[in-house]
C-alpha cells in the first residue's frame, strides 16, 4: 500500500493526512473547498513545526512530509490511483452516501473504502457502492496525529482480508487498533456519550456544579479532563446527533439526550466552536476565560 487519499481536510482530513505523509505514504488530500486544504496545509506545517522545536523531527522529515501532500478540489482526480481511502467530511448522512459513491466510481477496483464517521453506520455507507467487502470504519480520534487510538468498524460485508490489512496498516502508522462491530456509536461513542449525558444530568439535576462534577471525574476517576469540559471540545451539537444516533438506534430510553443538552444547542450554545458551552472559551481558542458560568 502507497498511495492514500484523504477526503475532507478540516479537523480531522488534516491530521490522517499529516500522520500517513510523516510514514513515507503519498497522500492525496482532498476538499470542496480551496480555503480548507490550504488552512490544513498551514495547520500541518504547523504542526510539524512543533515536533521539530521538541525534536521529535528533523527539519528534513518536515519537509519530506510535506513533500508527500497533493492537494484536489476534485475527487475524482484525487482518488484515481489510492490503494486506500480514508473519508473525513462533514458527518452529514447523505452527504457521505454521495461520496461514497463517487468513490466507488473512481477509485482503482483493488482500492479499500474507509470512513472516519463517528456514528453513520458503515454498512450504508458500503451499499451505497459495488464493493461492500472492501468498505470499513477507520475511526481516528482528535488530535490524530497525538492520539494513539483507531477504531477500526467492520461492517456486515467488510472481508476478513480487508480487516486485517487496515489492522496491519494502522500499526504501521504508529496507532493501535482496537475492532469494532458496527451498531450505533460502535465503542468509542456508545461508552463515552452516555457518561457525558449522565454529566449533564446531573448539572440539570442540580447534583453538583460544572467544576464540581468534572473535577470529581478528573481526580476521582483519573480522566485527563472532565465529562462537561470534553463535550465543550467535542462540540455540544455533535454529542447530540450522536446520542440522537444512538437512541434512535437502539430504541431504548437510556440514551435520550438531557433536555439541558437540547436546549443548549438549541440557543447556539455549542462549546469551544461558538465560545460558550458548560464553560466560556476566548472565542476560536481553547482558552477558559470563566468557569460555573452556566448551571
Ligand atoms: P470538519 O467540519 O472540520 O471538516 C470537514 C471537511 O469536509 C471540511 O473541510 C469540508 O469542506 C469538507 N467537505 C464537505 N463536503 C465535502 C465533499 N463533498 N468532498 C470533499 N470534502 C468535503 O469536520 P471534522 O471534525 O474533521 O469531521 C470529519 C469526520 O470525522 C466526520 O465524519 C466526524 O464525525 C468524524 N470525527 C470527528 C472527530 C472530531 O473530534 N472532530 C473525531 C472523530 C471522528
Amino acid at each position: 500500500m502507497q498511495h492514500i487519499s484523504v477526503i475532507g481536510s478540516g479537523t480531522m482530513g488534516n491530521g490522517i493526512a499529516h500522520v500517513f505523509a510523516q510514514k513515507g505514504y503519498k497522500v492525496a488530500l482532498i476538499d470542496i473547498s480551496q480555503p480548507a486544504l490550504d488552512k490544513a496545509l498551514t495547520n500541518i506545517a504547523k504542526n510539524l513545526d512543533r515536533m521539530v522545536a521538541k525534536e521529535r523531527i528533523s527539519e528534513a522529515d518536515k519537509a519530506s512530509t510535506l513533500a508527500n501532500i497533493t492537494t484536489y478540489t476534485a475527487l475524482a482526480e484525487g482518488v484515481k490511483s489510492a490503494d486506500l481511502v480514508v473519508e473525513a467530511a462533514t458527518e452529514n448522512k447523505e452527504l457521505k452516501f454521495k461520496i461514497f459513491k463517487e468513490m466507488d466510481a473512481h477509485a482503482p477496483a483493488g482500492c479499500i473504502l474507509a470512513s472516519n464517521t463517528s456514528s453513520i453506520s458503515i454498512t450504508e455507507l458500503a451499499a451505497q457502492t459495488g464493493r461492500p467487502d472492501k468498505v470499513i470504519g477507520m475511526h481516528f480520534m482528535n488530535p490524530v496525529p497525538v492520539m494513539k487510538l483507531v477504531e477500526i468498524i467492520n461492517g456486515y460485508n467488510t472481508s476478513k482480508e480487508v480487516t486485517a490489512t487496515i489492522d496491519e496498516l494502522s500499526k504501521k502508522i504508529g496507532k493501535v487498533p482496537a475492532m469494532a462491530n458496527d451498531y450505533p456509536g460502535f465503542i468509542a461513542n456508545r461508552i463515552l456519550m452516555p457518561m457525558i449525558n449522565e454529566a449533564i444530568w446531573t448539572l440539570h439535576e442540580g447534583v453538583g456544579e460544572v467544576t464540581n462534577i468534572d473535577t470529581v471525574m478528573k481526580l476521582g476517576m483519573a480522566h485527563p479532563m472532565g465529562p462537561l469540559q470534553l463535550a465543550d471540545f467535542i462540540g455540544l451539537d455533535v454529542c447530540l446527533a450522536i446520542l440522537n444516533v444512538l437512541h434512535d438506534g437502539f430504541g431504548n430510553p437510556k440514551y435520550a439526550p438531557c433536555p439541558l443538552l437540547v436546549n443548549m444547542v438549541n440557543a447556539g450554545k455549542k462549546g469551544i466552536k461558538s465560545g460558550e458551552g458548560f464553560y466560556s472559551w476566548t472565542h476560536g481558542t481553547k482558552e477558559l476565560i470563566v468557569s460555573d458560568s452556566f448551571t
